[in-house]
């Protein structure tokens, strides 16, 4: 939990509660020289802001209290799976349409061992409301007749293992290379979503090896993360919209499918970057592949006080593993 949530915390209640960093009220941590130390809105504030959005540069995190919300009760999971010929209309109709707080579309280009094809799966919730009103706002996605629905509610806990077809467990299946590429999207150009997912279909075709590969479209609304103010925390992506996150995948390191699937991760980011909307490719921290800039991490106007925080807190860069900040900026 603490993981996912120092780098911000994104998911599909993002419209509804925010970020899990804005849920947070406090954590303590031991720092580079071994003191423990207590972060909040009015304990080392500087510190506490920095560790929302940056949250490995400083110490180690021992425990964390986070603001509770209330249950919301039931959510109404869609699964739904459409033949690939149904891509440009697909695409065109997700780039257009409106999401409510609690209504996710998650769109994943996958390879279908059934039908051996590639597939697009749509895997949406809508939380805080009725399945008639559920329905109502997923029609533009219903109307296009998939080939393979279910619509179920399901109890709120559940929302991570239940939804998407159940593949919670085939995500996290063992011996598997996974290959992250992340990109963040506020503009949804159905151009580059077509063109994505043809490239990945000819990948499939010619690289068998590579074809527990998928391209996982997030399409979270941000209606309550946009309701906090950017200099809040040290995040720098609330108006995203989308996390793209392209997973190339296959059984074994040293497979040699591996150059040829780095290869196809990286152009296919680039291709989403170039009409994100941004100006190029900016990253979600926690699905950086590594060989990204700070800039497009951390984002350059965060980078100054940022780094202050971690000449002050960890100048010899102990904690420098995982996407390190600099001591100095620019
Ligand atoms: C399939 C998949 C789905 C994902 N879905 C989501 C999602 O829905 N939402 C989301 O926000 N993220 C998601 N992530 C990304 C996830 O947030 C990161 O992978 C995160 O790093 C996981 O936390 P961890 O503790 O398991 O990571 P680890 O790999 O253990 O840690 C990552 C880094 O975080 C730092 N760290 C970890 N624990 C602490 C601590 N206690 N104190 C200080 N630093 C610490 C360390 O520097 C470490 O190098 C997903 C990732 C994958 C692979």
């Amino acid at each position: 939990m603490i993981g996912a949530t120092i780098g911000a915390g994104i998911g599909r209640l993002d419209g509804v509660h925010g970020l899990v960093i804005d849920a947070l009220e406090s954590v303590r941590l031991v720092t580079a020289n071994g003191d423990i130390v207590e972060a909040s809105k009015t304990k080392n504030p500087e510190l506490f802001w920095g560790i929302r959005g940056a949250g490995a540069n400083f110490g180690i995190i021992t425990s964390a209290t986070y603001k509770m919300h209330k249950n919301m009760g039931d959510i109404i999971s869609f699964d739904l799976i459409y033949e690939p010929e149904k891509n440009v209309t697909l695409f065109n109709t997700i780039a257009n349409m409106y999401l409510p707080p609690g209504l996710t579309v998650e769109t994943i280009m996958a390879y279908n061992e059934t039908t051996a094809k590639p597939t697009i799966i749509i895997s949406s919730t809508y939380a805080g409301g009725s399945e008639a009103e559920a329905r109502r706002w997923m029609q533009p996605l219903l109307r296009l007749n998939p080939w393979y629905t279910d619509i179920k509610p399901i109890p709120w806990k559940k929302m991570s293992t239940d939804t998407t077809l159940g593949l919670d467990k085939e995500v996290c299946a063992n011996s598997q290379v996974y290959d992250v590429y992340g990109v963040n999207l506020r503009r949804h150009d159905a151009a580059t979503w077509v063109k994505t997912f043809n490239k990945l279909a000819k990948f499939f075709e010619e690289q068998p090896e590579a074809r527990p590969s998928v391209v996982v479209l997030e399409t979270w609304p941000n209606q309550a993360v946009m309701s906090y103010p950017d200099s809040s925390t040290a995040y720098p992506w609330r108006d995203a919209t989308t996390y793209v996150m392209i997973q190339m995948r296959w059984d074994a390191p040293g497979n040699p499918v591996e150059t040829v699937a780095d290869a196809m991760g990286r152009e296919l980011r680039d291709d989403y970057a170039k009409t994100s909307g941004y100006n190029g490719l900016t990253v979600y921290v926690n699905y950086a592949h590594g060989d990204e800039t700070i800039e497009q991490i951390y984002g350059r106007n965060k980078l100054p006080r940022l780094a202050q925080l971690k000449k002050k807190w960890d100048p010899s860069s102990i904690f420098g593993f995982h996407n390190p900040l600099p001591t100095s900026y620019p």
